[in-house]
């Protein structure tokens, strides 16, 4: 049996008499969209942030897209973002008809490096976008000060973030907007997709929620284009079994990084850092290797599937590569991606195979 990187099949059977009656009840119903389980849902993610608004939407890239298009981000705006991301942040931004700006990230926590932000903001800049990548926080203080310093918008990238916090503040509550996705291998997950943009502010709720359904005030009669996101009320349904659990399944992400941590001490690997303050709730444990390739491919051959994210800086890639203009060098960025590796990490992933995964990699030395 290989050891997988992640095991969204293993977090429903944790649930599985929980979920199986919330979608029975939502059959019998008879509502499927819009309805009181993603009403629900949205006050109680809201709630466990620690903000007013929740607005559920179909995806993490659609919860970008839509926090972006209700901070006024457009045609001939800039949005300052991390190309050491998944595609997606990057995505949204073009979607919403901006064009990406990208800082480098910091070499210890992989996330935006606040130091470069003064430097590439222009006249053009309407709002930053940090990435809470793996489930570290970046550096909000300093964001929200380079923020404030020069009028932008701050969007928060949480799709890997689901109960991460700084001090006592979780992620998605330090910017304007932040953005959640439920993707099925997220800490939290649906079984299918979704997405939910938390705010404090109702004015851009109420401006998400007419964008999201065709830009309708009043319904059928749109008051600006908008489109089709919503989050489906199965979805919605399982997600409000998964949030009662989210801090314990955190718990148990943090408690097999530790063994990680401890277990591959002077292995030859960097393991991750955590900064001062910070809760980490560890969506991916991320090594650093020079020799990532050849250890990736050993692991493989003891039956466990790693997974790099990301192989290849957004920017590098062939839908972006010389279609981006890149007002800094981005060292650390190109750097990383050459040398990470992820190592299988989910809740329900047993001590033995933590084990396992910290012999095959002593082995290598
Ligand atoms: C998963 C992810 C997204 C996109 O979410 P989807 O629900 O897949 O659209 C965006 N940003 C980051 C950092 C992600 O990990």
């Amino acid at each position: 049996m290989s050891i997988l990187p992640a095991n969204p099949k293993a977090n429903y059977l944790s649930f599985r008499s929980e979920i199986d009656e919330a979608v029975a009840r939502v059959l019998e119903s008879g509502y499927y969209l819009m309805g009181e389980q993603t009403a629900l849902l949205e006050e109680e993610f809201a709630a466990h942030v620690g903000v007013a608004h929740g607005v559920g939407v179909a995806s993490g890239t659609d919860a970008l897209h839509l926090a972006l298009r209700a901070a006024g981000v457009g045609a001939g705006s800039e949005v300052i973002t991390v190309s050491h991301t998944a595609v997606a942040t990057v995505a949204a931004i073009e979607l919403a008809g901006a064009e990406p700006v990208f800082v480098d990230v910091d070499p210890f926590y992989y996330t935006m490096d606040p130091v470069q932000l003064d430097e590439v903001v222009t006249s053009r800049t309407k709002a930053i976008l940090p990435v809470h990548l793996y489930g570290h926080p970046a550096p909000m203080e300093e964001i929200v000060a380079c923020a404030q310093q020069h009028d932008l918008f701050i969007i928060e990238d949480c799709a890997q973030s689901h109960g991460a916090a700084i001090g006592d503040r979780m992620t998605g509550s330090w910017g304007h907007l932040a953005a959640f996705s439920f993707y099925p291998t997220k800490n939290l997950s649906a079984l299918g997709d979704g997405g939910m943009i938390v705010t404090n502010d109702a004015t851009l709720a109420q401006k998400v929620r007419h964008l999201q359904q065709y830009g309708w005030k009043e319904r059928y009669i749109s008051e600006m284009p908008g489109l089709n996101s919503r989050l489906d009320e199965i979805q919605a349904a399982i997600l409000r079994v998964k949030l009662n659990h989210l801090s314990q399944d955190n718990r148990k992400r943090t408690a097999i990084a530790q063994k990680y941590t401890e277990g591959l001490a002077g292995s030859g690997v960097d393991t991750p850092n955590v900064g001062n303050q910070v809760s980490h709730v560890f969506h991916q444990y991320v090594i650093r290797t020079e020799q990532r390739d050849e250890l990736r491919k050993q692991l493989r051959a003891d039956d466990i599937v790693t997974l790099i994210h990301y192989p290849v800086p957004v920017h590098e890639q062939p839908a972006y590569r010389g279609r981006i203009s890149l007002p800094v060098p981005l060292p650390h960025t190109e750097a990383i991606a050459r040398q990470i590796l992820s190592l299988p990490i989910y809740p329900e992933l047993t001590t033995d195979e933590v084990d396992a995964v910290i012999g095959a990699i002593a082995a290598q030395r």
